[in-house]
């Protein structure tokens, strides 16, 4: 008798905007792969029982999505350093009944970064790391770049107590200095990498406003990958900076749970990437 198809899925609320069904079937088919990924839609009071169905029903693992990422943690039996560290939840591991939670984000940022610079790799950098932004897609990357080598970050947020908090968080794993939101654009000046990991830029909210003008050799990151070229990126290109977009990071965080899941690695190239982007494009 064969044995039964891995099963995997994402749980978050709501769900149909979510790019891991596109992502873990499209590497399915690449693969030959008989799995199956599904997208389950779990309001906040029934997250407990979604676990358990996992147990019961014998999946492999999970995504975890908004706005669960940080409440699944006390239904877990065990969670990994980086899940700790991050404060937050993306991955899901079932074996022999038992639960582990560990956040991908910190390694699909550093995957990403080191594949298109390889430069980065050892933490060969002399600037500051300037992140914008505090929130958990804040917290995956400073944690990552932070056990990557990158030894000094400049970190401000509209919510200046939440970079303080996440500052003191890291505090034995980083040095952090927090700036005042208006001081954006003069951090810009100083840094070699700069982070865009909040939600301005996306489609439909606020733009990010800031001066790149005085910016040197420096890396424009943005996490935020719809639209994928974000006004924060143009600026960079028109201004000869180089730039990584958000979509690596996706794509990438999303390759130790498929790992797990199907027992196999997952090809990163531009077959992939389209498919997402025509996924984007459709919604
Ligand atoms: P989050 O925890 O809700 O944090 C949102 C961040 O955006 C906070 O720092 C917030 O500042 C800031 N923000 C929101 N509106 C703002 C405004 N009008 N002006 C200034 N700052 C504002 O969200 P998250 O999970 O960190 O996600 C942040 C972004 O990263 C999203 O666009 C998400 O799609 C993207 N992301 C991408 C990936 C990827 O794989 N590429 C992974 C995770 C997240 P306050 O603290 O002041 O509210």
């Amino acid at each position: 008798m064969n044995a039964p198809a891995s099963r995997a899925c994402i749980i978050g609320h709501p769900i149909a905007h979510s790019l891991s069904p596109v992502l873990h079937r499209g590497w399915l088919q690449d693969l030959g792969l008989t799995g199956d990924y599904q997208a389950w839609d779990v309001a906040p009071d029934r997250l407990g029982a979604a676990i358990e169905r996992l147990k019961a029903e014998v999946y492999r693992g999970a995504n975890i999505t908004i706005p669960h990422k940080q409440t699944v943690r006390a239904l877990l039996d065990h969670e990994d350093e980086s899940a700790r560290a991050i404060g937050a939840v993306n991955t899901l591991v079932v074996s022999d009944g038992r639960v582990t939670g560990s956040n991908t984000d910190a390694f699909g940022y550093i995957a990403h970064l080191t594949t298109e610079f390889p430069r980065w790799r050892g933490g060969l950098h002399e600037r500051p790391v300037l992140v914008l932004g505090a929130g958990g897609a804040a917290r995956g990357a400073i944690y990552g770049l932070a056990r990557a080598g990158a030894a000094r970050f400049l970190l401000t947020n509209r919510t200046q107590e939440r970079a303080t908090r996440l500052a003191a968080d890291f505090a034995p794993l980083a040095r952090i200095e927090v700036a005042d939101w208006s001081e954006r654009s003069r951090a810009a000046a100083e840094a070699g990498l700069i982070i865009n990991a909040t939600s301005l830029g996306m489609k439909g909210a606020g733009t990010l406003e800031i001066d790149l003008s005085r910016a040197k050799d420096a890396i424009v990151s943005d996490l935020v990958y719809n639209p994928l070229e974000t006004r924060l990126l143009q600026a960079a290109k028109a201004r000869g900076l180089a730039t990584l977009d958000g979509l690596g990071m996706l794509i990438h965080q999303g390759r130790p749970g498929f790992r797990a899941w199907f027992g196999a690695e997952p090809p990163v190239d531009a077959c992939v990437r389209g498919r997402l982007l025509a996924a984007l494009a459709a919604r």
